[in-house]
């Protein structure tokens, strides 16, 4: 067999109180968003124009901007106009770290041309003044009408708080792990912050709260606790996931066991790009994640099977590759003009074991002959045999009728 059961459904999703990021809805009862950040150093306009607009023209519903310094911070505006003049209306985060206070009182448009300001709580200011630059920006984000976001990140973490779990766990006679001081702290973190920010008078509809962590379990620890002990929006996102296969593998695991549980109202899937990497494959895989679980639809599904000793031909997999590369050039286009065309699914399979029954189950699927069958290609549409493909043209033309089926 090449597909594996469905073993349960997903948990309802957890109720939070949802939170309007520039027109897109975080949490409540919309859909959990994709969202992404930018490399780019903010002050170079024209690169992170060019970037925001990749990353929302792959789907990314939110992009984040690094704001670390006045040049970037005066940059913010001129991003946001050209941006507008694209006509890519994509919402843009401030990241804000140290001085974040500061740069939003001292660059109002800045303020103003952002949706959403980021908090580090672990890095918002020094020492004893740690809380009064927390309040200035919520204080900011109260003037012009803004979300914010909580980020905390165990790399980041408030010493303070940790010092001081630590000191009572060590007191405490029934010690816990300092893993598990680790997390609480970071949970602390996160809700005490958004407590004091809604004391400022910032209401929970303009919260979001995230708790990132590089470890797998510990995120789904952190994020199950925190799930359970608020009712914020939340963000997911395992940070420092790392490069390559290795991050989508521990990205996907984190966030999938959340989600399946109902828990997450906006996902980003951080990875380290390769030098000169496209930016916009941590908006690819966390568009797969949700649409593998059934979550959302973004593009329609090419299923293939994996392929074995039934195929010593690459034809099955160059015509997979062919048909998802056409889907990708052709969404633009086809999200315009063929509403709905996202739930499409397309099978293209290697043998007759699991070809047709698998090509039946999509909207449109093709069985390719294996090693030793007849050389003839049934292809299904709507769950019918509609056709049998010959000869060397076969790739050519079941594109053609996928082309055909989406038309009509
Ligand atoms: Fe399954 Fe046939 Fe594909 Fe092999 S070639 S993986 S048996 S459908």
């Amino acid at each position: 067999g090449c597909l594996p059961p469905v073993l349960a459904d997903p948990l309802p999703r957890r109720l939070s109180v949802g939170v309007d990021v520039g027109g897109v809805l975080v949490g409540g009862p919309a859909p959990v968003v994709v969202q992404s950040m930018t490399n780019t150093d903010t002050a170079d306009v024209d690169g992170t124009v060019a970037q925001v607009a990749a990353l929302a023209r792959a789907g990314s519903e939110i992009v984040r901007i690094t704001v670390d310094r006045d040049e970037s911070a005066a940059a913010v505006p001129k991003v946001r106009e050209r941006l507008d003049r694209l006509g890519v209306t994509v919402p843009l985060v401030g990241d804000f770290h140290y001085i974040g206070h500061k740069l939003l009182t001292d660059h109002p448009a800045c303020a103003e041309a952002l949706a959403k300001y980021r908090i580090n709580p672990g890095n918002v200011g020094f020492k004893d003044k740690k809380d009064r630059q927390f309040v200035q920006i919520v204080e900011t984000a109260i003037r012009y009408d803004k979300p914010v976001r909580i980020g905390v990140n165990w790399g980041s973490l408030d010493q303070d708080l940790l010092t001081r779990l630590m000191d009572e766990n060590s007191r405490s006679p029934e010690p816990l792990s300092a893993r598990a001081v680790m997390r609480e702290a970071i949970i602390q973190s996160a809700l005490m912050s958004a407590e004091l920010a809604e004391e400022t008078g910032l209401a929970r509809e303009k919260i979001i709260l995230s708790a990132k962590v590089s470890n797998v379990q510990d995120l789904i620890a952190v994020y199950r606790d925190l799930a359970r002990r608020s009712n914020h929006s939340l963000h997911l996102g395992l940070t420092e996931a790392g490069m390559g296969t290795k991050g989508i593998v521990a990205s996907s695991a984190a966030m999938g066991i959340l989600l399946q549980e109902g828990i997450g109202d906006t996902i980003r899937v951080s990875l380290t790009p390769e030098p000169g990497g496209d930016r916009t494959r941590e908006v690819q895989v966390a568009q797969e994640l949700l649409q593998t679980m059934g979550f959302r639809q973004f593009v329609p599904v090419v299923a293939a099977c994996p392929g074995c000793g039934r195929t010593t031909s690459t034809v099955f997999q160059e015509l997979a590759e062919t048909i998802q590369n056409d889907i990708r050039i052709n969404m633009p286009v086809w999200r315009e003009k063929y509403p709905g065309v996202e739930a499409l699914s397309v099978a293209v399979m290697g043998c007759i074991v699991n070809g047709p029954g698998e090509s039946k189950h999509a909207d449109i699927g093709i069985s390719l002959p294996g090693t030793g069958e007849s050389p003839a290609a049934p292809v299904f549409v709507d769950g019918k045999k509609v056709a049998t493909l010959r000869g060397p043209a076969i790739a050519a033309d079941f594109q053609l009728m996928v082309a055909d089926y989406i038309e009509r």
